[in-house]
C-alpha cells in the first residue's frame, strides 16, 4: 500500500497491489473526461483539443479518447481509472543528519534561514540568487529540517541535466536517505523518497506527495511556457505545502506572484567577487559577413587573442545553422575550435572535452547558457542584437564567466548590429545585482 501513496497511477500498474478493501482508501478517477464540450486529462491536465486522439477502444468497445500530451506515460484514456492514495498526515520524522562541513556566504546564509522558515511555516518563496552563488547549499538546512519533520521534498528542474549533477551531491550532503533522482530513462522513475529529484515531466505520475516543492531554474524551457507542466507541478504538491522557485532570471510575471517579503535576493556570488559586467562591440553586418565566408574583424581579433593566449572561450550564436558556418572559418585558424548545438548527437562528448580543456572555443547556441561550467572561460556573443539573446539569455550567458574561486573573473562581450533594450537591461540588470551586493558589504573590495 505504501509504494502507491502520493502516487497518480493508472489502474493496472497497480491492480495486482490492491484488493477490494484496500481499494476503498484510493482514490479513483477517470483519466480522461469531457467539461463542456473540452476533453480534459487528469493525470497532465492538458485541455487543448490538438493534443487529443480517438481510437476503436477494445476496453470500453467505443470510439475512446486519449491525450497525447503525457502519451510517454503509458496512454491515458476516457475508460483509463487513475488511481491515487493520499499520503499520511502524520509525519514520520526522519532521523537524518546533515553531511556538509562547508560554509556559506553570508548572502547564502541569509537566503538559508528564509528557507528553512519557509518550509516551517508553509509559505511561498522566490530565491533570486546571480549565476554563481550557490544555490545548492542554501536548501541543505531547510531540507534537514524538513526531512526531520517528516515531510516530503522535491527538487524538480525543467532540465534533467540538472537531475542528474544535482542528484549525487544531495545523496552525499544526506548519505542515510533514499534519494530518489527521476528523469526520464531513469531507473527510479517513478518511485517516491521523502527527498526526490525530478525532472518537472516526471511529476505527472504524483499527486500530492510532497509538502516541499523546490523549483530549480523556474524561468527555463519548457516550464516556463508549459501550462501542463505548471499543473503537474501544484498537482504533486500537498494543499498545505511550501513552494520555493530558485532563478538567476525571474520574469516579470514570476515575481509578480510574490509579496516582497517573499522575495530574497543574492546578488553575491560565493567567492565574493563582483559579476562581470558586459562590454558592447558594434561588429558590422555579421550575417553579410558569413556569407561571404568570413567573420568580422572585432570577432576575429577576439578569437585570435584567445587563440594566442590559449585562453578558453564560449562564442554564442543565435541559431543551431550558425553554428557550423562559425566553426568551418575558425578551424582554420586553430584546430581546437568545435561547435555544438542541440540536434547535435556528440553534444555530451563535447561539453565534456570543453570541461576537460580540449577544445579551446565553444561555439554554442543559447544551449550552454546555463549549467555549464568552464573554469576560467571568457564569453563573447555573436549577433546579440537577435531576439532569442532576450535579457535573461543574456544574464545566464554573462553568468558563465568567473564562476570558479581560482578564476573569478573574465571577459564579456557582446558583438552586435545594433543595440537592443534586452542588452541594455542585462548590463543594468547585472550592475544593479553589483551594486546590490556591494551595499550589503557582501563583496569582497568592499571587506578590504
Ligand atoms: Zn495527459
Ligand atoms: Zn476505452
Amino acid at each position: 500500500m505504501n509504494d502507491i501513496k502520493g502516487r497518480h497511477l493508472l489502474l493496472h500498474e497497480v491492480s495486482d497491489l490492491l484488493d477490494e478493501r484496500k481499494m476503498a482508501s484510493c482514490l479513483i478517477e477517470d483519466g480522461v473526461t469531457k467539461r463542456a464540450g473540452v476533453y480534459f486529462c487528469h493525470r497532465c491536465g492538458n485541455d487543448k483539443p490538438y493534443l487529443f486522439a480517438a481510437f476503436h477502444c477494445a476496453r470500453c468497445q467505443k470510439l475512446c479518447h486519449y491525450c497525447r500530451n503525457c502519451l510517454m506515460m503509458g496512454r491515458v484514456s476516457e475508460c483509463t481509472k487513475l488511481i491515487s492514495l493520499s499520503m499520511d498526515e502524520t509525519n514520520r520524522p526522519l532521523n537524518v543528519e546533515l553531511n556538509w562541513n562547508g560554509t556559506l556566504s553570508k548572502g547564502q546564509e541569509k537566503a538559508s534561514l528564509k528557507i528553512t522558515e519557509a518550509i516551517e511555516e508553509e509559505t511561498p518563496l522566490l530565491i533570486w540568487a546571480v549565476c554563481g552563488a550557490g544555490k545548492t547549499e542554501i536548501l541543505f538546512k531547510g531540507i534537514e529540517k524538513a526531512l526531520q519533520t517528516g515531510k516530503y521534498v522535491c527538487i524538480a528542474t525543467p532540465r534533467s541535466d540538472v537531475v542528474r549533477e544535482l542528484a549525487p551531491r544531495l545523496k552525499q550532503a544526506f548519505p542515510k536517505v533514499d534519494v530518489a533522482s527521476l528523469y526520464g530513462g531513469s531507473e527510479d522513475r517513478g518511485k517516491l523518497s521523502p527527498l526526490t529529484i525530478a525532472t518537472t515531466h516526471q511529476l505527472y505520475r504524483y499527486k500530492e506527495a510532497f509538502d516541499v516543492m523546490i523549483i530549480d531554474e523556474v524561468d527555463a524551457f519548457p516550464y516556463s511556457v508549459d501550462v501542463s507542466l505548471q499543473f503537474a507541478v501544484k498537482k504533486a504538491q500537498k494543499k498545505k505545502s511550501s513552494l520555493i522557485y530558485l532563478t538567476a532570471t525571474p520574469s516579470s510575471f514570476i515575481r509578480r506572484q510574490f509579496t516582497p517579503l517573499q522575495i530574497v535576493k543574492i546578488p553575491a556570488r560565493y567567492h565574493g567577487y563582483p559579476l562581470p559586467i558586459p562590454k558592447f562591440q558594434w561588429c558590422g553586418n555579421w550575417k553579410k559577413a558569413l556569407k561571404k565566408n568570413r567573420l568580422p574583424n572585432p570577432v576575429m581579433k577576439w578569437v585570435d587573442a584567445h587563440v594566442v593566449r590559449e585562453k578558453q572561450a564560449f562564442l554564442f550564436v543565435p541559431d543551431i545553422q550558425t553554428v557550423p558556418l562559425v566553426v568551418n572559418l575558425l578551424k582554420d585558424v586553430h584546430p581546437h575550435i568545435e561547435g555544438v548545438h542541440a540536434e547535435d548527437p556528440h553534444r555530451k562528448e563535447k561539453v565534456q572535452q570543453f570541461r576537460e580543456q580540449k577544445v579551446l572555443i565553444m561555439v554554442t547556441t543559447t544551449i550552454l547558457e546555463r549549467g555549464v561550467t568552464v573554469p576560467g572561460a571568457d564569453v563573447a556573443v555573436l549577433g546579440a542584437e537577435q531576439d532569442i539573446f532576450t535579457e535573461s539569455a543574456l544574464v545566464q550567458i554573462s553568468g558563465r564567466v568567473g564562476r570558479s574561486i581560482n578564476a573569478p573573473t573574465g571577459s564579456i562581450i557582446f558583438f552586435h548590429f545594433g543595440k537592443t533594450n534586452a542588452m541594455v537591461q542585462a548590463k543594468h540588470h547585472i550592475e544593479a545585482m553589483n551594486a546590490l551586493a556591494h551595499k550589503e558589504g557582501l563583496l569582497k573590495q568592499s571587506s578590504q
